[in-house]
């Protein structure tokens, strides 16, 4: 970890919740997603979040690009070219097996592989949308996730440049859409957690690629996931996001994923963007200070 954040926090508990009723979250899957989007569409359906426009993207099969105030869920298709071993010949890409023990269908050399992968908010334990918020509209709830009232945002945007993974937008449009010039993005459905129901992406998810449910319990499940992955040969597998001593102290919200993060368009290294404020604070402080002894030793001179 860079900068001396603490490591697996209870985020809820260190906002003051008294008794809350443990960190929930998200495990996604990306070795068996499908690319069916009813995730998308569910998300879009239980939050009456205005459709996003049919863009034909010109590099993908994915016709809505990236996360936004109108996608809250965003899955990616990414089409792999296969990779040069560096003597004119090519790696083959790995394929997940269909079952445990199924033999290897590597690729080999008929070209792509397809990488499909459910991105969301990743409800960060250090979540620098929520620190930078001038009004309190993002607020941690007893769940330990992040979420924010549209009613107490003001629009600033100050969120929007603070996530290190370009999760939030304000809302441009449509004109008849409600909340326009809003910070949008993910609740983990807090409404439906509530109620005790599954949030709505989960729940329509039809291969359980997103899991819901205890954070702890999550991790033990996805690190098995990832032995069973290596077991049959697609050693590339890892967790993206499940290390509480990362940047960000770990993720609500965290990925099996396939290959490089970069290659999911996710950033390698997340780091909280706030991280080193106190320290930035503390240097003008003390050149301010350093300033006024200057001025006020010099004022002292003229006087005598
Ligand atoms: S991913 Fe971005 S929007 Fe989500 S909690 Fe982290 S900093 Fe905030
Ligand atoms: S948890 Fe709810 S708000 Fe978040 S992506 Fe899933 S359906 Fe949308
Ligand atoms: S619903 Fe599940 S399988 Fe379908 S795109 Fe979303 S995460 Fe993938």
């Amino acid at each position: 970890m860079s900068g001396g954040w603490s490591a697996a926090i209870d985020p809820a508990a260190d906002t003051g919740w008294a008794d809350p009723p443990g960190r929930k979250g998200f495990f996604t899957d990306s070795s068996i997603c499908i690319g069916c989007k009813a995730c998308e569409v569910a998300c879009k359906e239980w939050n009456g979040i205005p459709e996003g426009g049919m863009h034909l993207l010109g590099m993908s099969y994915d016709n809505t690009g990236a996360l936004g105030a109108s996608t809250w869920r965003h899955v990616a298709f990414i089409e792999q070219p296969k990779r040069s071993n560096g003597n004119g010949g090519f790696t083959p890409l790995p394929m997940v097996p269909a079952k445990p023990g199924e033999a290897d269908i590597s690729i080999g050399d008929t070209g792509v592989r397809w990488l499909m992968s459910s991105d969301v908010c990743k409800h960060c334990t250090h979540a620098a949308c929520l620190d930078v918020c001038p009004t309190g509209a993002l607020m941690r709830t007893e769940f330990g996730t992040v979420v924010i009232q549209d009613d107490v945002c003001n629009g600033c945007g100050y969120c929007v440049a603070a996530c290190p993974f370009g999760v939030i937008e304000r809302r441009e449009g449509p004109a008849d859409a409600r909340n326009i010039g809003i910070a949008q993005k993910c609740t983990l459905c807090y409404d439906r957690l509530g109620e005790g129901m599954m949030p709505a992406c989960a729940q329509a998810c039809p291969t359980q690629s997103i899991q819901f449910g205890d954070l702890d319990e999550l991790r033990v499940r996805a690190q098995h996931r990832v032995e069973e992955l290596h077991g049959t040969g697609v050693t590339d597998a890892r967790l993206y996001g499940a290390d509480a001593s990362d940047g960000i102290g770990g993720a609500g919200a965290f990925f099996l994923l396939l290959d490089e993060p970069e290659v999911y368009g996710l950033p390698p290294d997340p780091v909280v963007t706030t991280r080193d404020l106190p320290t930035m604070w503390r240097t003008a402080a003390l050149a301010g200070g350093t300033l006024l002894a200057g001025a006020a030793a010099a004022f002292v001179r003229a006087r005598s």
